[in-house]
């Protein structure tokens, strides 16, 4: 079949930009860190200054607030609010989001007042906590952190214990009295920095972090396993070597005064608000560049000071099922880093209740503070230092599309939220993931049986997937973009990892806790995750996975199987089953009272059904379909391709008979045949219909899509019709076109061969009466496609007027139907209030409105729309998957007003691929619509999208 038949819009992931290399980066940072706040004498007037860019926090005030996320980011916003709350939270100040758009607008400088600003906010800072930026006595220290106004897990840049150096390192030994923690801090201090501000990297996807490398050397030559094994003398001569390697790959000191340190990091996290993973983090998150970053400057706590410190991460319910429990994880006596970046496994925050009752039930309490407060889940952040509880962030916290409607649900039964509420904390491609396949029991059980689980490691990304092994994430893009599935294994993801991670089914890795960034990503992704499995040895280089206490190698390319709602990790493949919903609803092998995920998803649909005022159809060629689209809460077929129905295998014979025919005689004989068959599908999808309105469209396709190209096809074909099969190649080349896309195809079919268009409408009628006889209802409206004039809709409405005239007096039954029209091209759009005198309904085809009005040919646009919308960001999102709504919206909105301009009411529909895109629903709500109709299995996405729109609007 041709390219139209297998027309979705695949849409490859987006191309890597060059990488850049260390050296050149170094130089880059340098010259950045370098850079002192300067304004240029005649500053662009593209940006004005804004009157106040530093906002204060802590000491039991704050400038800001939770609703300046626009300003302050998400995390400053939120840890003014904190502060606000009166929860302990660090002093500090962030700098705003407009001098992040300052920065991009004037060639990488501030504004003039900023310097001033800072230095006088950092003051504040150092007298709420008692001490001095740079004072070698009593120093503070300060972190230096990214936030931008959406959560971007781990895209930017952070940079911790800033304002150490020789002279302030000994200043913090005298005050702990603990030289190990102090030098820990500072080579820590010296590696962050070095990699982040200086751009000291590795430079290929093999080689290992260059401060990793000199830490393992110095571990070997000290026989010890850990970092913790290592002394205080291991960790200063660790900082030493750290700015020796700094000196010697990029050619300059590290900076030891912490105002130039200071400058240098602010300048390095507004500058990775461009950097590649932020640019493709935004691109698949639909985070405007415009929007910036801000800088959140902030004194330092210590979570690694000895045994009475920690640091933890936790959400107030479990983000991955939702249940309202207190979920998270902690490690005493490290930093922040050390849990989110996986490096060292941390403990289940229950745990903490043995291990510091005062701290877990200060913690319990800040729980139920903030989730009143926010009437949400929440995702924190905390530090114990010697006893006492900082918390250093807290947001709405990311959750699975499961925990995301179980939290929405049961927050209205708490009384926390509205059921209105309840939906917009749904995104609608969140329903995605309840839909989503399991492993099927009994292969599960054989792969057990026949000793094939390998491992287990964290259930982070629910879902079951089967793919093949690869090690890192270019191999992962190469080897989908061939078609094969892939499972993704790493020791533990970074952000440089995400398109592998966007390229995979599943994602496995041997480091990191539930909240690692392999699990954060993953879940917010929707993609099935295996995160901490211990037990795997992983070697790059080899690129072979082997597992703890198993004689066997699994290499690059071997198939692999993860449960990421167990956390189960198999040898081989494993097939998988359908979701929850999809067993009560689609198979019924499941029953609702017993399917705990259903009965939520049905509440959620019941809420979003009442809010929404836009219908959902469904586009379904078969009964089964058609049921399905039903039972998915369809309330009509909007469309009906026709030719769909010809695809089997005893009816593409018949209809390829129809198309050779080269005499009127012919081409009837043929269509004869396809009669029943077609009758004979209509009366199963509308019994399945059950009285709901079902669109039908006659034939629509360019002809040459359903004949044979293959000579031993053209053989078989031949034979079958009792010709030559030169006779056969001679009508295929005579049926050859140069456009078919703009050729002989839709209405034009029926307007020069009208026996088609007659067969089509008497079986359609025929099974109609036959149907209603049975004493079901039946609602055919009949579709014309591609009208570009009236006068084609009149000459094809009244073929269907007429048949349908015959068939009632044939049958001697009543038939109700209606005629209407695709709209489809411009000039059908245009000439609407035309067209709307014949047709009793529009529906817009966008998927050729969009190829017709871009001019850009749906097949072959794979090629050059990818860098358009994501290189050259000519348009914002790929026209085929989201509405266009300068061009192509503008043609929708001509064609609904002069089309019920002339047919005042005229119901209007859309039955494109868009029509189960969520922002193309909220745009056609918009645009007055009456209905939306797309694939079943998105038919409840669309639902919730319609109830965004009605609550939104
Ligand atoms: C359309 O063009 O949007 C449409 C629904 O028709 P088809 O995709 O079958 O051309
Ligand atoms: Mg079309």
């Amino acid at each position: 079949m041709g390219g139209r038949i297998s027309k979705k819009v695949v849409r490859p992931a987006a191309k890597a930009k060059p990488a850049v290399t260390a050296k050149a980066a170094a130089k880059l940072v340098k010259a950045k860190a370098q850079a002192k706040p300067t304004v240029k004498a005649k500053p662009v007037a593209k940006t004005t200054t804004p009157a106040k860019v530093v906002y204060a926090f802590g000491g039991g005030k704050a400038d800001g607030n939770a609703g300046m996320k626009e300003l302050l980011g998400g995390k400053g916003a939120n840890l003014a609010e904190m502060a606000g709350l009166g929860l302990p939270v660090p002093p500090g100040f962030t700098i705003s989001t407009a001098v992040c758009t300052y920065y991009y607008a004037h060639g990488n400088s501030y504004p003039t007042s900023l310097r001033a600003d800072v230095e006088r906010h950092l003051h504040q800072v150092e007298r709420i906590v008692g001490k001095g930026f740079g004072d070698p006595a009593n120093p503070l220290l300060v972190s230096v952190r990214s936030g931008a106004r959406a959560s971007m897990p781990g895209m930017m840049d952070t940079i911790l214990n800033l304002g150490l150096n020789d002279e302030t390192v000994r200043g913090l030994i005298a005050l702990t009295g603990n030289p190990r923690f102090a030098y820990d801090s500072y080579r820590r201090f010296v590696s962050m920095y070095g990699d982040v501000v200086l751009g000291l990297k590795p430079e290929s996807k093999d080689e290992i972090d260059p401060f990793e490398e000199i830490l393992e050397a110095k571990k070997h030559a000290r026989g010890v396993a850990l970092d913790t094994e290592l002394s205080a003398n291991d960790l200063c001569e660790l900082v030493a070597e750290f700015k020796a390697a700094i000196k010697q790959r990029l050619g300059m000191d590290f900076p030891d005064d912490p105002h130039a340190q200071l400058w240098g990091a602010i300048g390095a996290v507004f500058g990775s608000w461009k950097n590649d993973r932020a640019d493709l983090y935004r691109k698949l998150n639909g985070i405007p560049e415009s929007w910036g970053t801000a800088v959140n400057v902030q004194a330092m706590v210590f979570g690694n000071m000895g045994e009475d410190c920690g640091t933890g991460v936790a959400f107030t319910r479990d983000p991955a099922t939702g249940a309202n429990l207190f979920y998270g994880e902690f490690l005493m006596n490290a930093q922040g880093e050390d849990v989110v970046a996986g490096t060292r496994t941390p403990l289940p925050i229950r745990e903490l209740q043995a291990a510091n009752p005062l701290v877990y039930g200060q913690l319990e309490k800040i729980r139920h503070t903030l989730e009143r407060h926010y009437r949400d889940m929440m995702d924190i952040e905390f530090t114990i230092q010697q006893g006492a509880l900082y918390m250093l962030q807290c947001r709405v916290g990311k959750r699975t599309g499961d925990a995301a409607i179980r939290i929405a649900v049961e927050m209205v039964g708490q009384k926390l939220i509205g059921w209105k509420d309840a939906l917009l904390r749904v995104d609608p491609e969140q329903l995605n993931q309840l839909l989503r396949p399991t492993f099927i029991p009994a292969e599960k059980a054989r792969a057990s049986r026949e000793q094939r689980q390998l491992a287990k490691g964290l259930n982070a990304g629910p879902g079951a997937a089967t793919g093949r092994i690869y090690f890192n994430a270019e191999d992962a893009e190469a080897a989908a973009a061939r078609g094969e599935s892939v499972i993704l294994v790493r020791i533990e993801t970074s952000p440089e990892d995400i398109r592998g991670m966007v390229a995979s089914q599943g994602i496995l890795t041997a480091r990191g806790g539930m909240t690692s960034h392999a699990a954060l990503v993953a879940r917010q992704m929707g993609k099935v995750c295996v995160a901490g499995c211990e037990s795997l040895r992983i070697d790059y280089k080899a690129r072979t996975l082997r597992v703890d206490g198993r004689d066997e190698t699994l290499r690059e390319g071997e198939d692999l199987s993860i449960d990421g709602s167990t956390g189960e990790v198999f040898r081989g493949r494993i097939d998988t089953q359908p979701s929850e919903v999809v067993r009560v609803l689609i198979d019924r092998t499941l029953d609702a009272a017993s399917a705990p995920v259903y009965k939520l998803y049905a509440q959620l649909m019941t809420w979003a059904d009442k809010a929404r005022r836009l219908r959902v159809r469904a586009n379904a060629d078969q009964p089964d379909q058609s049921s399905a689209a039903v039972a998915f809460g369809a309330e009509g077929i909007g469309l009906c391709r026709t030719e769909h129905m010809f695809f089997g295998d005893d009816k593409i014979g018949p209809m390829r008979e129809m198309i050779l025919a080269d005499s009127l005689e012919a081409r009837k004989a043929a269509l004869a045949k396809l009669l029943p068959l077609q009758r004979a599908d209509f009366a199963g999808i509308f019994r399945a219909m059950a009285g709901k309105p079902v669109t039908i469209r006659t034939l629509d396709p360019p002809l040459h899509e359903f004949l044979p190209h293959e000579t031993l096809d053209q053989q078989a074909l031949a034979d079958m019709l009792g010709v030559s099969l030169a006779r056969v190649q001679e009508r295929v080349a005579a049926l050859h076109e140069f456009n078919p896309m703009l050729g002989f195809r839709g209405c034009r079919l029926g307007i020069i061969f009208p026996e088609i268009t007659e067969m089509q409408a008497r079986a359609i009628f025929e099974a109609a009466a036959a149907v209603q006889k049975e004493g079901h209802a039946v609602r055919p409206e009949i579709m014309i496609p591609l009208v570009g004039h009236v006068k084609e809709l009149d000459l094809q409405a009244a073929i269907v007027r007429r048949v349908a005239g015959d068939v009632a007096k044939e049958s001697g039954i009543k038939l109700a139907y209606t005629v209407g029209t695709m709209i489809e091209v411009p000039r059908g759009a245009l000439t609407a209030d035309e067209i709307a005198k014949t047709a009793e309904f529009f529906s817009f085809g966008t998927n050729d409105l969009t190829q017709t009005a871009l001019g850009v040919s749906r097949d072959d646009a794979g090629r050059f729309l990818v860098p358009y919308v994501g290189e050259f960001e000519i348009y914002e999102r790929d026209p085929f998957q989201t509405i266009d709504e300068a061009g192509v919206g503008a043609l929708i909105h001509i064609a609904v007003e002069r089309g019920r301009a002339s047919r005042p009411g005229l119901k209007i529909g859309i039955c494109g691929e868009h029509g189960g895109d969520p922002t193309s629903v909220i745009f056609c709500h918009r645009a007055g619509l009456d209905y939306v109709s797309c694939s079943p299995y998105r038919v409840p996405i669309a639902r919730l999208a319609a109830a965004h729109a009605a609550l939104t609007s």
